[in-house]
């Protein structure tokens, strides 16, 4: 008697990412409540299983959803409204003023919300994000189906949703609490920056972390100017500062990271810190290029993850992969570094890893939660085919994702969104833009 399943898929390539480099070809991979259950020849699993549903996908290709690794999500309402600026001049003549002036719950609501419908739309499953009112943006992420990380900020200077770092840090514990156990949801300590957050609250969050085994998220080198501030004003380099102040630790996620010399890439070898590299941003904003060729000579683990749509100015994480292996090669001077595969692993597994969470999701293994997107390969600028990885990287674009599952519950089917209503959603944004832009 054959076993009953929820669902099969019948792509016409599977690429697990875990085992390295496989691809499968006339396989199935069969998912019941939530979970994968097998994956094996299609002819096997007409044999031993009777599913509810069955998907073929023609010239598609079945992937791990992708993980996007840093962002603020709710930044979606400020994309375009300032560009080609200097770092400083974005961030303190443009950017928090208007964050200062708009920012609350319902911002963070419609702006989250149309941040989540682009990362659907462009295959991403699982974000992590760091944004004001984060209780909010994780009750629009549970809506709409999504895994989210949510890195809650702490800053030691008032905004609209505290007044202060223990009222940061209050109420993000008390978050944590709310989300406990949640299948979606995980919650970590975001410290913005080391020039936003004072000593004593990171020695404060270094302790909270270790207590309730939570990670650390934090902005760190930047750009330039980060570093020689904190030359001038401690001394030392921002993350010797932070290995003095007990932050630097396996749990870490130390986000840009473009202003390394050898000692900054030893003190994150020494500690296991993970890396997330934002190239487009580092790119569009001037920062700098992380070295990710010398990282991972070290073994230290990099993911991947597109910061604020103000800054990218895309949720992108197919130009993201492309971006990386891109820079990774003229950085190093190299064609040989960052392969395609690499740049998709980054996107998924490593991703899940430096999260904590690749016991869930970031492969397309047996037992994991089924969080997977099919990309069409059959378009005309990924024809003909040699090699799926090559395509994916180097000539595909996000429009090519056409369906979309976490933990088994379809987000996107045939390029639909089925948890979220976009026209309702684009209505809502250009609302927003037309009082920013004080038209309305
Ligand atoms: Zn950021």
């Amino acid at each position: 008697m054959r076993e009953q399943v929820d669902l099969i898929l019948e792509p016409q390539w599977i690429l697990p990412i875990v085992p390295a480099e496989q691809v499968y070809e006339d396989c199935a991979l069969v998912i019941h409540q939530g979970q994968i259950q097998a994956l094996l020849p299609i002819a096997e699993a007409k044999r031993r299983y009777e599913a509810n549903e069955t998907l073929k996908l023609p010239n598609q290709v079945l992937i791990p959803g992708l993980i996007n690794a840093h962002g603020h999500a709710a930044m979606t309402l400020l994309r375009g409204y300032a560009d080609d600026l200097e770092l400083n001049d974005w961030l303190e003549n443009h950017i928090w003023p208007a964050e200062s002036r708009w920012v609350s719950k319902d911002f963070v609501r419609d702006g989250t919300r149309h941040a989540i419908a682009e990362m659907i739309r462009s295959g991403t499953t699982c974000f992590s994000d760091s944004y004001f009112f984060p209780e909010v943006a994780a009750e629009v992420a549970v809506g709409a189906g999504i895994r989210m990380r949510v890195a809650f900020p702490v800053f030691e200077f008032p905004t609209a949703w505290g007044r202060n770092s223990d009222e940061y840090i209050h109420k993000g514990l008390a978050l944590r609490d709310n989300f406990k156990s949640h299948e979606l949801i995980d919650v970590a300590f975001a410290p913005h920056a080391p020039y936003t957050v004072e000593d004593k609250t990171f020695e404060r969050i270094a302790m909270l972390s270790e207590e309730l085994d939570a990670h650390i998220h934090l902005h760190l080198h930047e750009v330039a100017q980060e570093v020689q501030d904190s030359l001038k004003l401690h001394g030392v380099r921002p993350i010797e500062r932070m290995e003095k102040l007990g932050i630097l630790g396996p749990r870490t996620e130390t986000v840009h990271m473009t202003q390394l010399i050898d000692t900054d890439i030893e003190l994150l070898g020494r500690y296991n810190s993970s890396v997330i590299h934002c190239p487009k941003s580092n790119t569009k904003l001037a920062s700098g290029i992380c070295p990710v060729d010398k990282l991972r000579e070290s073994n230290i683990r990099i993911a991947l993850g597109t910061d604020g749509a103000a800054s990218n100015n895309r949720l992108d994480m197919f130009s993201e992969m492309n971006a990386a292996s891109l820079t990774a090669k003229i950085n190093s001077q190299d064609p040989r570094s960052l392969n395609a595969f690499e740049s998709l692993a980054m996107a998924t597994i490593e991703g899940a890893r430096i999260m904590g969470i690749d016991t869930k999701t970031g492969s397309l293994e047996v037992g994991k939660q089924a969080d997977m997107i099919s990309v069409d390969l059959g378009q005309i600028h990924s024809q003909p085919l040699f090699n799926v990885a090559s395509q994916l990287v180097y000539a595909c674009d996000s429009s090519q994702v056409t369906n979309s599952w976490v933990s088994g519950h379809q987000l996107l089917k045939n390029g639909e969104l089925s948890t979220i209503n976009e026209q309702e959603l684009l209505a809502k944004s250009q609302e927003w833009a037309n009082r920013i832009a004080g038209k309305a």
